[in-house]
């Protein structure tokens, strides 16, 4: 029968691309499902819970060498890429965009890779499979975790007999997927919350979660739904903006990306610079590259001058790994049900989603977005 492995990510990764849920879903669905050991162990689901639900523990290797589709969460290291064989397909967040070589890789060993940074996300059909949507929900409900944590006052209002608190005053920056999950969680709270985004399209978003909407004055729709890289003009403007909004606020979450270009400073340094100690930046968008925060570094808390912390975030979908595998999981199940039938995988590349999730097949680039980037 047809096989379904999934492999123990490596690092400080948490997540598991399959969780005993799906995989008890998948062998009703006549696959066969191996697991690594222990791939679940990290975000709490032991080896028997998988074979409870009927599939079988095996070694690393037999995974690997087993498999019709290999399914992971990141991008497995060159080793694990170089054991794939002509004929076995592999899916996760496979880096297609940043990291192109090791698709050309894979096309010469004629692997059919599926890399869900591809995904269209416009297309409706297609959401049920939306990593990047159902991981960016996580991080931006833990943002607003981590700023509440760190924050040494009450985010609610309280009216206590030993005097009243104020509530907290909350800004995110980006309103997409991340950022209306954070708005939503710091409302929950009890804070005070506003959110700005280039996209004049999120303000219905970000009013029906009971916050309030502020208006960029530069407006930057791109393509697909997603904002288009600032003019340094523009940058500008935005950034003096921002920099009377953000004295307001007692904590400031940030999640402004813009597809395949560097992400946008949206705190600058004189921001930082004024902000109030004790003021909390949290930078979802943190990176090597630069963040949206002056100063920010993933997986790091600055203290700034002012006595404000900035905190860059890393991987925070991997800090709430559970729920984080449960949606991803779902999300590999939606693609196996798109791609198979009776328990056999038939990809059919003139779908309009297939043709943009499969980055390679039989030794061919398939996706246009890789082929681009490829140049
Ligand atoms: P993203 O992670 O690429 O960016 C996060 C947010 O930052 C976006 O809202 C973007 O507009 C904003 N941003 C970028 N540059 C900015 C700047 N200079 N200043 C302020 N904000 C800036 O985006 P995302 O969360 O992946 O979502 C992008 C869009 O795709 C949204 O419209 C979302 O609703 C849409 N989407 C649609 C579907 C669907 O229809 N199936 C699924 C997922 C996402």
């Amino acid at each position: 029968s047809t096989t379904i492995s999934v492999l123990k990510e490596s690092g400080d990764e948490n997540r598991v691309a399959i969780t005993p849920d799906v995989a008890s879903r998948l062998t009703k669905s006549k696959f066969q499902v191996l697991v690594e050991k222990g791939a679940g162990a990290n975000a709490y689901f032991p080896d028997q819970a998988y074979q409870d639900a009927g599939a079988k523990v095996v070694s690393r290797a037999d995974a690997i060498s087993q498999a019709n589709l290999v399914a992971v969460v990141d991008q497995p290291d060159q080793e694990t890429l170089s054991q794939l064989k002509e004929g076995q397909m592999i899916i996760g967040l496979l880096k297609a965009l940043i990291d192109p070589k090791a698709m050309q890789q894979l096309a010469k060993q004629k692997v059919t890779a599926l890399s869900f940074e591809l995904l269209p996300r416009t297309i409706s059909r297609a959401q049920t499979m939306d990593v990047l949507s159902s991981q960016a929900s996580v991080a931006g409900y833990k943002a607003a975790l981590v700023a509440a944590d760190r924050f040494e006052r009450y985010l609610p209002m309280m009216i206590t007999a030993a005097g009243t608190a104020k509530p907290a005053k909350v800004l995110v920056l980006g309103t997409g997927v991340a950022g209306l999950q954070a708005i939503g969680t710091a409302k929950r709270l009890g804070a005070i919350v506003s959110g700005y985004d280039v996209r004049p399209a999120s303000r219905g978003e970000v009013e029906s979660l009971g916050a309030e909407f502020l208006t960029s004055s530069v407006s930057a729709v791109g393509e697909g739904g997603y904002a288009r890289q600032l003019s340094a003009d523009e940058q500008k403007q935005q950034q003096d903006e921002l920099i009377g909004f953000i004295k307001q606020n007692d904590i400031v979450i940030t999640t402004a990306q813009v597809p395949g270009k560097k992400p946008p400073l949206l705190v600058p340094e004189e921001a930082v610079k004024n902000a109030k100690p004790g003021s909390i930046f949290v930078d979802l968008a943190a990176s090597d590259l630069g963040g949206n925060v002056a100063g920010s570094k993933p997986d790091t808390t600055v203290t700034a001058d002012s006595g404000a912390q900035i905190i860059g975030a890393g991987n925070m979908a991997s800090e709430l790994a559970t729920s984080a595998s449960e949606m991803f999981a779902k999300n590999v199940q939606a693609v196996v049900n798109a791609i198979s039938k009776d328990g056999e995988f038939s990809l059919d590349l003139t779908d309009d989603v297939m043709s943009q999730l499969v980055a390679t097949d039989h030794g061919e680039i398939i996706s246009d977005r890789l082929r681009d980037t490829l140049g």
